[in-house]
């Protein structure tokens, strides 16, 4: 619970920061709306939509006439064309994805990047600088800043990657500190998992739940935590290791000193070899596996025991943590709806809270492109909160 109070310039930016908010992550809003769904009195409202008309930051249009109510002309507000932008770059484990959206995630520009097999922590930086340049030179708009998600337990507060495995023989690598002087706007940076749940929690599954779990699959499986509309050690940059929650004592010894971790069993790399083991297949694309798995039934058995497995480490978090929507993304997202399914039914059946509540499981919206466009979600966040402004 927030315990500090808001001075009345401190409410002043808060309310302006919902309504922006409100307006950017609907597809059409009216003033009706917002006043529903903000609270703010009616002339609290008209004063802060007037101001953002006025600065072109978000304009008004006549709704389409079967919709119009009798006797009365409500209109639309929508994002302006020629609001200001934001950019993010998505720091993956082979590429580098970069974007420039506005505040309701059209894109205005996108450019992808493949990373070569001799990069070193510099080139990396160098490439992220520049991606970030070349960006910034794409539109007239004002930018507002540059979110970078990336992969790799990240401390937020300072904008380093503190660990990383399996990149480059890379450890540590501080992005703030490299990039911050060299651009001209401010830069934040975040673990991809933690991006992918903000983009969840503005434009996804969090504009009907407060609370919910976000499960990344990639090279490890790693999640989020939203918590009352707000992300869980935001600070700290922490994310839910739920690949490395044991699921069998008597397993093979995993990189992080346990035994018999979900990952094991789990993430991209295994799933794909134990389908190529089983079935003599060749499969590198982790989604064109997941097309096979819908034909071949000695893949799709593969696929029945991971989604066992993965139930009963989603289980000891929920248990934990006290949640009841899980959104799988990444590449989950390729995932059969039947395995999302039974790790759902599952869960259900194992939860201590099985009479009390229903598990259920979501498919993230973005594809597999959830930490793409979280990297912009990190700025936006600082405006809907109201900790940058316009
Ligand atoms: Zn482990």
């Amino acid at each position: 619970m927030k315990k500090s109070g808001l001075n009345l310039i401190g409410v002043k930016e808060f309310n302006r920061a919902l309504i922006l908010q409100l307006i950017s992550t609907s597809s059409k809003t009216t003033r009706n709306n917002l006043a529903k769904a903000s609270k703010l009195t009616s002339m609290t409202l008209t004063n802060i939509t007037s101001e953002l008309l006025q600065q072109n930051i978000i304009v008004e249009s006549d709704m389409e006439n079967d919709v119009k109510n009798v006797g009365r002309n409500p209109k639309y507000l929508t994002i302006s064309p020629n609001s200001p932008l934001v950019a993010g770059i998505w720091v993956s484990k082979d590429f580098l994805f970069g974007i420039l959206s506005d505040f309701s995630l059209n894109l205005i520009a996108a450019k992808r990047e493949e990373f070569r097999p001799d990069e070193t922590p510099d080139t990396i930086l160098q490439r992220i600088w520049h991606l970030a340049d070349h960006l910034l030179h794409l539109s007239e708009r004002l930018v507002l800043g540059i979110g970078i998600s990336t992969i790799g337990v990240v401390d937020t507060l300072h904008g380093i990657i503190k660990n990383v495995t399996n990149f480059f023989d890379i450890k540590e690598l501080d992005i703030l500190g490299y990039l911050q002087p060299r651009l001209p706007i401010p830069v934040y940076v975040k673990n991809d998992m933690q991006a992918a749940a903000l983009c969840e929690m503005y434009y996804g599954i969090g504009r009907e739940k407060e609370n919910f779990l976000y499960i990344g699959l990639t090279n490890g499986i790693a999640s989020a935590i939203v918590s009352n509309r707000q992300l869980v050690n935001n600070l700290t940059g922490s994310c839910g290791e739920l690949g490395h929650t044991t699921i069998n004592f008597d397993g093979p010894k995993c990189n992080c000193g346990n035994r018999g971790c979900l990952e094991l069993y789990a993430s991209v790399p295994v799933i794909l070899s134990k389908i190529n083991e089983a079935c003599g297949t060749e499969f590198t694309v982790f989604r064109e596996a997941m097309e096979y798995c819908k034909t071949s039934p000695k893949a799709y058995s593969i696929l029945e025991n991971v989604s066992e497995q993965f139930a009963y480490a989603l289980n000891n978090l929920i248990n934990i943590i006290d949640i009841s929507t899980v959104v799988f993304g990444h590449s989950a997202f390729y995932l059969p709806d039947e395995i999302l399914a039974s790790i759902a039914y599952t869960v259900n059946q194992i939860s201590i809270f099985k009479n009390n509540r229903t598990i259920r499981i979501f498919k993230t919206r973005f594809e597999d492109n959830s930490a793409l466009y979280g990297s912009v979600c990190i700025v936006l966040d600082q405006l809907f909160t109201g900790k940058i402004t316009i």
